[in-house]
C-alpha cells in the first residue's frame, strides 16, 4: 500500500488542476486515470476568457498559437431564423482536447504528481480512507479528489448515483472536414436545434467541430435532431457520430463529504446555457486541492467537505443564475420572445457574447435582464429557476 496526502481520481482539467496546486502546497499526489494520455475526450474545445484565466492562474499556460485558435465573429440562428451576426466581439479561443488535456497532465506529471494512468479504479474503501486501482493495487489517502467526469465513479460511491437522469443533457458531435477558416470566420449557435440545448459549429483548422446537445429526458431522439442539423449545415455524410452525457447545470449542492470532494463534471459544475464546463473544471479542481490542504495542515481532513461547499457557493450560485434564464432561451412558450428580442437587439447578443467570453457575470446580466423584461415572464423565470 501507498500513502498520499491526496489521491486523485480523474486526470483531465479538473484533475490536474487539483494536482498542480496540490503539489504547489508541498503535498504528496496520486494522479490516477483509467486512459493513458493523449486520449480522447468528446467537446467543442471552446475556451472561453474566463477559462483562459484560469489557465493562466492555475497552470501558467497562456493562449499560445498551436494549442488554441482564437475567434471573435459569431453568427446566431433559431430554427429557420437568421439571428444576426456580431462581429469583433471579446475574443473566444479553440483548442483540441486531444492536446490540450495532454499538455494539462504533462504539467501535472513535470509538477510532481506520481502517475498512476492507464489504471481504472476497481474499489472506493471511503471508511478506511483507501482507492483500489485494477490489478489490486492500493493507494491510501488524507483527502481524495473525484475528478472523474460526468460518470463518476466516486459520486456513486457518495450519493449512490452520479447524476440524475431527469436533468442531465446529453450531446453528440462530429467532426467534419476544416474549410481552413483564419481568425475571421465566424462560430455558430443554433438555438434549439435541440430541445431545451443549441447546436453549435466551431471551424478550426484540423476539422470542423459540429454538434448538438440539451437535456436528455426532452430529447428522445438526439440522433434524428442531429441528422436534421446536419441536413440544415448542408454537411456530407460520413463523419462519426460521438455521445457524452453533460451535467448540464445540475451541480451538486454538496460537492463532497468529509474528505471526499467531487470537482469538474463530476460535481455538475457546467454552465446550463452555454455548455461550459473546461473553465469550472480547472477552478473547482484547484479549490479542492486548495481546501483538501488546508484541512490537512490543520490536522482534520474531515472538514475538507465543510470549506469545499463554502469556496464552490460563487460557482454553484452563478450556475443556479444561468438556471433562472434557461426558460427564457430553451422553454417553448418564451423561446418566440427571446428570438425576437435577440435578432432585434445588438445589446442583448453582445451581452450574451460578454458572458461566453467571461468577462461578465450572471449577477450583472440577470439584472440587467431581468428589470427590461415584463413583469410577468420575470415571475414565470424565476418559478421556473426555483424548480430547477
Ligand atoms: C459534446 C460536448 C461538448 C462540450 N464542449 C465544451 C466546450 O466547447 N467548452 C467547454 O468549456 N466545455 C465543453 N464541454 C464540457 C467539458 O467537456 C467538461 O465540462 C470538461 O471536460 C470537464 O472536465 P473534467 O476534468 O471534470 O472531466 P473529464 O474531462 O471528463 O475528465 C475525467 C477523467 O476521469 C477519467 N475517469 C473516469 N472514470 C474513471 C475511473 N473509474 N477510474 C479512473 N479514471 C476515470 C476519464 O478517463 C477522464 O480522463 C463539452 C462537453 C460535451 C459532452
Amino acid at each position: 500500500m501507498q500513502t498520499f496526502d491526496i489521491v486523485i481520481i480523474g486526470a483531465g482539467p479538473a484533475g490536474a488542476a487539483s494536482a498542480v496546486t496540490a503539489r504547489k502546497r508541498g503535498l504528496s499526489v496520486a494522479l490516477v486515470d483509467k486512459a493513458v494520455f493523449p486520449r480522447a475526450k468528446l467537446c467543442g474545445g471552446l475556451v472561453t476568457g474566463r477559462c483562459a484565466a484560469h489557465l493562466k492562474e492555475v497552470f501558467d499556460l497562456d493562449l499560445i498559437p498551436g494549442l488554441f485558435e482564437t475567434r471573435k465573429n459569431f453568427t446566431f440562428h433559431l430554427g429557420a431564423d437568421d439571428l444576426g451576426r456580431l462581429d469583433d466581439v471579446p475574443p473566444v479561443h479553440l483548442t483540441m482536447r486531444w492536446d490540450f488535456d495532454r499538455l494539462l497532465y504533462a504539467r501535472a506529471i513535470k509538477a510532481g504528481a506520481t502517475d498512476f494512468t492507464g489504471r481504472r479504479v476497481e474499489n472506493l474503501d471511503l471508511e478506511h480512507n483507501t482507492v483500489t486501482l485494477e490489478g489490486g493495487q492500493v493507494l491510501r489517502y488524507g483527502v481524495l479528489i473525484g475528478a472523474d467526469g460526468v460518470q463518476s465513479f466516486v459520486a456513486k460511491a457518495l450519493f449512490g448515483r452520479a447524476f440524475d437522469p431527469e436533468k442531465i443533457g446529453f450531446a453528440l458531435e462530429i467532426e467534419a472536414p476544416s474549410e481552413m477558416p483564419d481568425e475571421d470566420t465566424p462560430l455558430r449557435i443554433d438555438f434549439a436545434a435541440a430541445d431545451w440545448g443549441y447546436g453549435w459549429v466551431f471551424p478550426k483548422s484540423r476539422s470542423t467541430t459540429v454538434g448538438l446537445g440539451g437535456i436528455q429526458a426532452r430529447n428522445a431522439d438526439m440522433g434524428a435532431a442531429l441528422a436534421a442539423y446536419r441536413a440544415k449545415l448542408t454537411l456530407p455524410e460520413g463523419a462519426k457520430v460521438k455521445g457524452h452525457f453533460l451535467p448540464f447545470g445540475e451541480a451538486k449542492t454538496r460537492p463532497g463529504r468529509e474528505n471526499v470532494l467531487l470537482a469538474g463534471d463530476a460535481a455538475g459544475f457546467v454552465d446550463p446555457l452555454t455548455g461550459e464546463g473546461i473553465g469550472y473544471a480547472i477552478e473547482s479542481g484547484a479549490l479542492a486541492a486548495e481546501v483538501g490542504a488546508r484541512a490537512i495542515r490543520e490536522g482534520r481532513p474531515i472538514l475538507a467537505a465543510g470549506y469545499y461547499r463554502a469556496a464552490t457557493r460563487p460557482i454553484r450560485t452563478s450556475i443556479a443564475q444561468a438556471r433562472m434564464l434557461r426558460p427564457l432561451m430553451f422553454s417553448r412558450r418564451l423561446q418566440p420572445f427571446f428570438a425576437r428580442s435577440f435578432a432585434a437587439s445588438r445589446g442583448l447578443k453582445r451581452a450574451y457574447m460578454h458572458l461566453l467570453s467571461g468577462d461578465t457575470s450572471y449577477p450583472a446580466i440577470l439584472s440587467r435582464v431581468l428589470v427590461r423584461l415584463p413583469g410577468k415572464i420575470t415571475r414565470h423565470l424565476v418559478t421556473r429557476g426555483r424548480a430547477g
